[in-house]
């Protein structure tokens, strides 16, 4: 041991680590010796020791490149940010910041203030607040609105969103009961309207974000729900998902209800992620009603699910773009995707496969959009397909994994392709060389 962290190649490893580091490395690498007889490793000491090192001090939380087409990718962080977003998130994280103090009388402020009229502003709503993420966000309704009472939910709605994160679930860790009314494929108004007692609190839609039932269905817009509620002196909450505020109609995104009309449909709650496609940082939203929203701002688990400054400053500074739609358009990274030209998706996929070469074949494809959002929805898109003689396309997906950074690529009928749609322009340069590398080694 004391011989090997004397070797000049070894004892160089002593400062760029700390010494506890590079002492483990070389017990690591002896033990492996010995137990393979007591000889000096195939590729020398010092490179044994210095691999061990490497792997022991790379973090595990790296940045990729989405090759995938799948915008809103859960595994691979969901929504990129816009410049701007990014840019307060690094404000936020350098200094000091106004997150809970009021300049103006110099003292004490409220986290809650700075969102709030922006979102109010784009949504509709009357009070807005926002805490850790969407789910959250439900655990915190339903405790503040239907703690020991009960909340109607129709079968058909009881959705599993990933993560294995079921709403029933949820609904019994916020303290309220959960009353099933309806069939798996049709719930009428009446349904809810004989679940109805003194004891209901809460009549609670959930949009069926991540599949599609189609066939003899019928389900109760959120408009009727909202007037059978304050008939019956209950609350009405809509988790509607994926956050959109911008109807994506026009570029054939359609089903998926934007936050504004849910608010508009009268709904006292209406609850969505910051991260999906509304194109912000992990966050649940609460909008609507200000008697609600302040049933939820004071309930003791607003402590416990309330957002850090990072998500605050990312947030603001990504609602702020929506002021403009053709800015937010342009500049939020998965609108941007969505939304992104055919003929340019094609001009990025042929740049790619002109630098990878010859195993490289420009082919039609589809996107998905991810995250839970625009099931059974695909877009158009255009597919670099890597083709070898030698690899399977397991083992080049796992050379293009094996990259810096990583090149998470999909397999389609038996052959690795990269969706340049995922891809930003800045990145099809080093995605080429790390395809090209793949394909050689
Ligand atoms: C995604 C989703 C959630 C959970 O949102 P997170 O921000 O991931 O917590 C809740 N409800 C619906 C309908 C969703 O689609």
């Amino acid at each position: 041991m004391d011989t090997l962290l004397l070797r000049p190649e070894i004892a160089a490893l002593v400062g760029p680590h700390p010494r506890s580091l590079v002492v483990r490395a070389v017990r690591d690498a002896l033990d492996q010796a010995r137990g393979a007889g007591g000889i000096e490793p195939d590729e020398g000491w010092s490179t044994a020791v210095a691999g061990r090192l490497a792997r022991a001090t790379a973090p595990s939380f790296v940045p990729v490149i989405n090759a995938t087409g799948v915008v809103l990718h859960t595994n691979l962080g969901r929504a990129t940010l816009a410049g701007p977003a990014i840019e307060a998130m690094c404000r936020a994280a350098e200094g000091y910041t106004t997150l809970e103090y009021d300049i103006g009388r110099g003292a004490r402020g409220s986290r809650h203030r700075h969102c709030r009229d922006l979102l109010v502003e784009l949504t509709g709503a009357e009070d807005a607040i926002v805490v850790n993420n969407a789910a959250g966000g439900v655990l915190l309704a339903l405790a503040a609105l239907a703690r020991d009472g009960e909340a109607i939910v129709s079968r058909g709605e009881l959705v599993e969103i990933g993560g294995s994160f079921r709403i029933p679930d949820v609904m019994a860790r916020s303290g309220a009961r959960l009353v099933e009314v309806g069939t798996t494929n049709r719930t009428h108004l009446q349904d809810y309207e004989q679940a109805l007692t003194h004891q209901t609190r809460v009549l609670l839609k959930v949009h069926r974000s991540n599949f599609q039932l189609s066939g003899f269905t019928a389900e109760v817009e959120a408009a009727e729900l909202a007037q059978l509620a304050r008939a019956g002196g209950a609350a009405s909450i809509y988790d509607v998902g994926s956050g959109l505020l911008l109807d994506l109609a026009p570029w054939g995104l359609a089903g998926e209800p934007t936050v504004p009309a849910a608010v508009a449909s009268g709904v006292d709650l209406v609850i969505c992620s910051g991260d999906k496609l509304l194109g912000g940082p992990q966050a649940g939203i609460l909008v609507g009603r200000a008697a609600t929203i302040a049933a939820c701002r004071q309930d003791p688990l607003a402590r416990a699910v309330r957002s850090d400054k990072f998500t605050l400053a990312a947030l603001e500074a990504t609602l702020a773009l929506y002021r403009d739609p053709q800015r937010a358009l342009r500049e939020i990274p998965v609108l941007r995707m969505l939304t992104e030209a055919i003929d340019s998706i094609q001009r990025r996929g042929e740049a790619l496969r002109e630098s990878v070469g010859g195993e490289a074949s420009l082919i039609e494809g589809e996107s998905e959009v991810g995250g839970g959002s625009f099931p059974g929805t695909t877009l158009e898109t255009w597919l670099v397909s890597l083709t070898s003689d030698r690899l399977t396309a397991d083992v080049l997906a796992e050379r293009l994994r094996g990259g810096d950074p990583p090149v998470i690529a999909r397999i389609h009928e038996g052959r690795v392709v990269l969706d340049p749609r995922t891809i930003f322009p800045e990145q099809v340069t080093i995605a080429a060389r790390t395809a090209r590398a793949a394909l050689d080694g």
